[in-house]
């Protein structure tokens, strides 16, 4: 009799005794929406800097969607986190603290991120309800191009406060600035403390004039440098920041790890609270005199809340007068959007 009855019992019940019910929701989770070279490359950041109990990965493409999310998961030995799901529905993003959109079309070989506009912004329209929908009280942390303009449209859809809608901005192009300035002097990124700001893009602006290694200022040890006059030529590490993305694109069709690395940050950052400054998109109506609605990269305290503050940085004339270029580029496009 006692056999029989270990015989109906699974080998799971046999083992293990239930003591308390579980408590199903997830305190860190993120969701990533487009599973394609960019959204991927943030899952695999993410899942390596343990920063979620659960992530969760939307997209369109049903099969590709479940192909990552197996291989995801059979990685799960070598990270913690230990729940992976994915869905075309909405549902599985329910309850996120932070969600990553990356979901849209791409640059093709020589095509500005400018010239995506109105084909993201079609997709944006589809996708923000329903996120916002599912985690009411989400920062939606957007990196889809053109990054400035569609964190614009992604505030204006969802209806969340500027400070839980975030561009991933010049994070990158800052990080690109910061290796080749450590490069060019041989010494790590991490020292090379450097600003790029303004529209990730074409007309992103460097601050040449907070360019500093352990506090010393290199153009006070060199006043040209950054300038057309330099004998340096420091400014053509600005030039090769606006370069990378179309060089790399010619070389290998897309990229992925550097912004997955550098969304990662942002995201360390708001997950850990750990106030941090990063140069990210946010709205800039009233700095520097921008009197539109526009979405730029200034330098913003990163945390739990999304974006607390914004460091006001002391532009030179140069400087703000490009900033304001970048301005007027975006407006330009952006008061012509219907969404
Ligand atoms: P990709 O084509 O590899 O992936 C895009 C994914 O979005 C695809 O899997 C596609 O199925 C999915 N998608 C399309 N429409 C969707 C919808 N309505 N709902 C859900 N998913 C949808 O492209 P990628 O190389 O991963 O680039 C993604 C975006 O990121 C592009 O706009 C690219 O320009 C941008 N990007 C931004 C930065 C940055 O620093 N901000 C850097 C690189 C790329």
């Amino acid at each position: 009799m006692f056999n029989e009855v270990l015989k109906m019992s699974t080998v799971k019940e046999q083992l293990i005794e239930n003591v308390i019910a579980e408590d199903k929701i997830s305190q860190s989770k993120i969701t990533i929406i487009g599973a394609g070279s960019v959204g991927m490359a943030c899952a695999i950041s993410i899942l390596l800097k343990d920063l979620a109990d659960e992530l969760a990965l939307v997209d369109v493409s049903e099969d590709k969607l479940k192909g990552e999310t197996m291989d995801l998961q059979h990685g799960s030995l070598f990270f913690s986190t230990s729940k992976i799901i994915s869905g075309k529905d909405y549902s599985v993003s329910a309850n996120s603290k932070i969600v990553i959109v990356t979901a849209g079309v791409r640059q093709n070989k020589g095509e500005s991120r400018l010239d995506l506009v109105q084909r993201n912004v079609n997709i944006m329209k589809l996708i923000i309800p329903d996120i916002v929908r599912h985690s009411p009280d989400c920062k939606i942390l957007v990196v889809s191009n053109p990054v400035d303009i569609l964190t614009y449209v992604v505030w204006k859809l969802s209806g969340l406060p500027p400070s839980r809608v975030i561009g991933s901005g010049c994070n990158l192009d800052s990080a690109r600035f910061r290796y080749l300035i450590g490069e060019k002097l041989g010494v790590h990124p991490t020292s090379c403390h450097a600003w790029v700001i303004g529209e990730h893009g074409d007309s992103s602006v460097p601050l040449w004039s907070g360019v500093n290694v352990a506090g010393v200022s290199l153009k006070t040890l060199h006043p040209k440098l950054g300038t057309d006059s330099d004998t340096e030529q420091w400014k053509n590490i600005h030039k090769r920041v606006v370069d990378s993305a179309y060089e790399i694109i010619k070389l290998k069709g897309y990229t992925s790890w550097a912004v997955g690395l550098s969304v990662t940050d942002l995201v360390g950052s708001i997950m850990k609270n750990l106030r941090r400054v990063h140069p990210v998109s946010t709205m800039v109506k009233g700095f520097y005199g921008i009197k539109e609605e526009i979405f730029l990269s200034v330098p913003c305290v990163l945390g739990r809340n999304g974006i607390s503050d914004i460091v006001k940085v002391n532009l030179n004339p140069d400087e703000e007068d490009l900033f304001k270029k970048s301005a007027n580029v975006l407006w330009n496009i952006q008061k012509e959007l219907k969404f």
